[in-house]
């Protein structure tokens, strides 16, 4: 029998890139809304991806007793200091669509280099960081494992392509001339940021789903 796996985010994309990554392991994966009909708000106030992931996973899994998977992510710029990061998903404000976070870094960039006289570029070096937590409030004392996958590129002025979300249209992935919304969903998740983490997250997952069968059959007998 499959596990359940809910996944703390109300995040569409992040959700159905979680659902094929993990397609292949023992879980049914749920989203917030599948496991709750309150609806479960955590304040992401941690200064780092890493430290939000934990909060998330830590208290999406004690309100529901499940096994918890947390995703927190972004896109960091280097000649913005790493910013949007932790505030990627609220840069042009609380509830900013996609298109509005767009704009806001593009009118960022454009800030800077209106600043710096004659060194218009077009090349801004960035990337995608993608911290996974993973919590079971039943196995490890619901320690969280953690893992970290990055993806590198740089921002186009000119957004392309329709598939992913977010950033996508306006990063260009290092090594091609795509930006990430003009990969298919399989390619996005063999290079991404939260492809790469989840291969690190394989085998954690699959021992919490033994410990898990195992405390089963310990208190069935
Ligand atoms: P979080 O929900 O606080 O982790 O913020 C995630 C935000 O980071 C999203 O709303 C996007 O703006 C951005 N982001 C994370 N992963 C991706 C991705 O795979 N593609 C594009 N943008 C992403």
């Amino acid at each position: 029998m499959k596990h359940s796996l809910v996944v703390a985010t109300n995040n569409r994309g992040k959700l159905d890139e979680l659902r094929h990554l993990l397609a292949d392991m023992n879980v049914e994966v749920l989203s917030l809304a599948d496991v709750s009909k309150k609806p479960i708000h955590v304040i992401e106030d941690g200064l780092t991806f890493e430290a939000n992931a934990i909060k998330k996973a830590r208290e999406v899994a004690s309100a529901t007793m499940m096994l918890t998977l947390a995703d927190d992510s972004g896109l960091e710029v280097e000649a913005l200091g790493g910013a949007p990061g932790v505030r990627s998903a609220r840069f042009a404000g609380e509830r900013a669509t996609d298109a509005e976070n767009n704009a806001a870094l593009l009118a960022a960039l454009d800030e800077l280099t209106a600043d710096a006289a004659g060194t218009r570029t077009s090349d801004f070096k960035a990337r995608f960081r993608c911290v996974l937590a993973l919590v079971d409030p039943f196995v490890r004392d619901g320690e969280p494992f953690v893992v970290e996958g990055t993806c590198s590129g740089k921002i186009t002025r000119t957004p392309r392509g329709s598939g992913g979300f977010g950033y996508d249209p306006l990063f260009l992935v290092e090594g091609t001339d795509k930006t990430m919304a003009e990969l298919t969903e399989d390619e996005k998740n063999r290079i991404s940021h939260r492809g790469r983490a989840t291969q690190q997250l394989r085998l954690a997952l699959e021992k919490t789903l033994a410990a898990r069968d195992e405390l089963t059959r310990t208190v069935v007998g």
